[in-house]
């Protein structure tokens, strides 16, 4: 069976295609979203998901969030020992959903359709696929988030023809598009966003203002320890979340060490005020999206029958107003912002496994951005490079193949190199490069020898860039330029031998260590009084694992999950 994942900058989930319709997967411990964080304990043991979340509180030196941001990019950072990329974090996390799937639908799951933000470029997406591959995925398709969340809601609700603007804001970015729904059809007419902006920032927004504002009171203004930092994040995370529903939240201020006073004498309370404040600059980047994709589409907001809420971020009360006021109508969501892309990447494996009950859906999308050459352009006598000559425009329904033919600026001139962009400036320094490649062989005559320039944009939004030599039929293609090129079969299996070295912690464990870890961290921070009663549940707990009893370590374990329940205020589940 092929499973659908959403592969999120916070959160990520897996979700299969059932005969009662798309069913999201509970992971270990029984959620259906798993943090998309990785850590190395002090064993050695690689830690995934909540685990690795909860380990992240203390240890933020040897744990990471975010990757996803880095994704096609040669960022890497260092846990213990060992080196990753963001291509191998991600692998990590696949690997983890992947063995969910697995033991739900108890057979071996091969491959997948994962999801990238619709403003993923090439890098990006490419890194995706092969971090799949790295997992053991063979990825049949990648998809734009906010595409799979149209699916979702197409299928849901088949019987009505409409066009909508889908409002996807995650963790980590923004995508809007404007999609027809029709006769079980789903027409992606258009889509923008921004490659950096969600939920963490609003997050890590707070916490700058927080610093910036009360950072004296407190002492830590000048100090940036890690541990510090990170708590400080994770408790504006908290206050965040909170100030959805209530007006005003607490944060509790950690000491320079990232401790927590349990009196919670450190603490400063925020209103949404405070929060919509530190987070307008950002909330502004919002608005031009909108209009370029509504732009595109050549729409108003009055053509639109309604918007569609996607992503966690969405749940902030200013965000939801933002949306009113900018589409003049209350948003709707009658799925769940979290779900609707894992379900909808869940529908797409259906497809392309010819499902039955998805006989009439069909489904087009656009490429977001964009893409073409520098050229060179002759100005008052004079040949200027640095131009940027369209080969694809952006919103083109994919897949799609363009051709376009280019000549040589100098006489007998033997080589050409092609610079590939994406984007939308008329200068290639404004856009983002994506990679080059030289043309050789050109035979010798005088300037203006013919190159054809073909751009293929798959399914997957990834793109293969061809220049033939007119003359000779010579052909040449694109090769990344910062080293992020494919990797080979061969790379591919001595990565994965690598990988296969690290050792992940066996799933059947998952829900003893995560209690015993955060049973743990609490311990440090409780009063004497309620550290006592903890100190007695982790004992009978401990010694019931000792004794290798399933029934009594079960009874023990959920004994102290509802004690940790009640008295963590660090507990980040109440978000989903
Ligand atoms: P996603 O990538 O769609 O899982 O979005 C996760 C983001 O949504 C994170 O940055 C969360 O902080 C944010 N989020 C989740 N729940 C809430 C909430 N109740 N209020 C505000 N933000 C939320």
């Amino acid at each position: 069976m092929i499973v659908g994942i959403d592969l999120g900058t916070t959160n990520s989930a897996v979700a299969a295609l059932l005969p009662d319709g798309p069913k999201l997967i509970p992971n270990a411990l029984g959620n259906v979203l798993t943090p998309s964080v990785v850590a190395i304990d002090q064993s050695g043991q690689i830690l995934v998901g909540q685990l690795a979340k909860d380990h992240q509180v203390l240890n933020p030196e040897s744990s990471v969030s975010g990757f996803k941001r880095h994704m096609g990019s040669d960022w890497t950072v260092k846990l213990h020992k060992h080196k990753f990329d963001a291509k191998k974090l991600s692998s990590i996390l696949l690997a983890s959903l992947k063995e969910d799937a697995e033991c739900f639908l108890n057979s071996e799951v091969t491959r997948a359709v994962i999801t990238v933000p619709a403003y993923f470029h090439d890098q990006q997406r490419q890194a995706t696929i092969e971090a799949g591959r790295l997992a053991g995925l063979a990825v049949d398709r990648i998809i734009n988030e906010p595409t799979a969340a149209s699916m979702a809601y197409g299928v849901h609700e088949k019987d009505s023809d409409r066009t909508v603007a889908v409002f996807d804001l995650g963790g980590g970015t923004f995508d809007i598009s404007i999609v027809d729904f029709f006769e079980g059809c789903v027409e992606v007419r258009s889509s923008a966003g921004e490659a950096i902006l969600g939920g963490e920032d609003f997050t890590r927004a707070v916490a700058r203002t927080i610093l910036a504002d009360k950072g004296d009171q407190f002492e830590i203004a000048e100090l940036r320890e890690p541990a510090m930092v990170s708590r400080l994040i994770q408790q504006c995370e908290l206050a965040k979340r909170e100030l959805s529903n209530t007006n005003t939240a607490k944060v509790i201020v950690p000491d320079k060490n990232g401790s927590l006073d349990p009196s919670g004498t450190h603490s400063v309370t925020i209103d949404r005020d405070f929060l919509n404040r530190a987070c307008e600059p950002l909330f502004a980047k919002i608005e031009r999206p909108v209009r370029r994709a509504l732009g595109d589409a050549n729409l108003t907001t009055k053509d639109l029958d309604e918007v569609i809420l996607v992503g966690g971020a969405t749940r902030m009360p200013a965000i939801a107003e933002r949306v009113n006021s900018m589409f003049c109508r209350q948003p709707m969501g009658s799925l769940n912002p979290d779900h609707v892309v894992a379900m909808g990447a869940a529908i797409q494996a259906g497809l392309i496994e010819g499902n039955k009950a998805l006989e009439d859906t069909v489904v087009v999308d656009v490429a977001p951005f964009t893409l073409g050459i520098e050229i060179s352009k002759e100005m008052g006598h004079q040949l200027k490079s640095g131009y940027f000559l369209p080969i694809i425009d952006r919103n083109t329904v994919i897949p799609t193949s363009r051709c376009h033919t280019v000549g040589t600026i100098a006489p007998n001139q033997n080589q050409m190199t092609i610079n590939v962009f994406q984007g939308e400036s008329r200068r290639v320094e404004d856009n983002l490069m994506l990679g080059t490649f030289g043309v050789s062989g050109i035979p010798n005559g005088p300037a203006g020898q013919l190159i054809d320039i073909r751009f293929t944009y798959d399914s997957n939004g990834v793109l293969e860039v061809e220049a033939t030599i007119v003359a000779t039929k010579t052909v040449a293609q694109l090769v990344l330029a910062n080293g992020q090129a494919s990797m080979t079969e061969a790379e591919i299996k001595s990565a994965v031998a690598a990988m296969q070295k690290l050792k992940t912690h066996p799933r059947e464990e998952t829900a003893n260590r995560f209690a015993l870890k955060r049973a743990e961290r609490m311990f440090q921070e409780l009063s004497i009084d309620l550290r006592r009663r903890l100190g007695q549940l982790l004992d009978y707990f401990e010694s019931s694992l000792e004794a290798q009893d399933p029934s009594q370590i079960e009874a023990a374990r959920q004994e102290l999950l509802i004690f940790l329940s009640l008295h963590d205020r660090d507990d980040l589940s109440g978000g989903e």
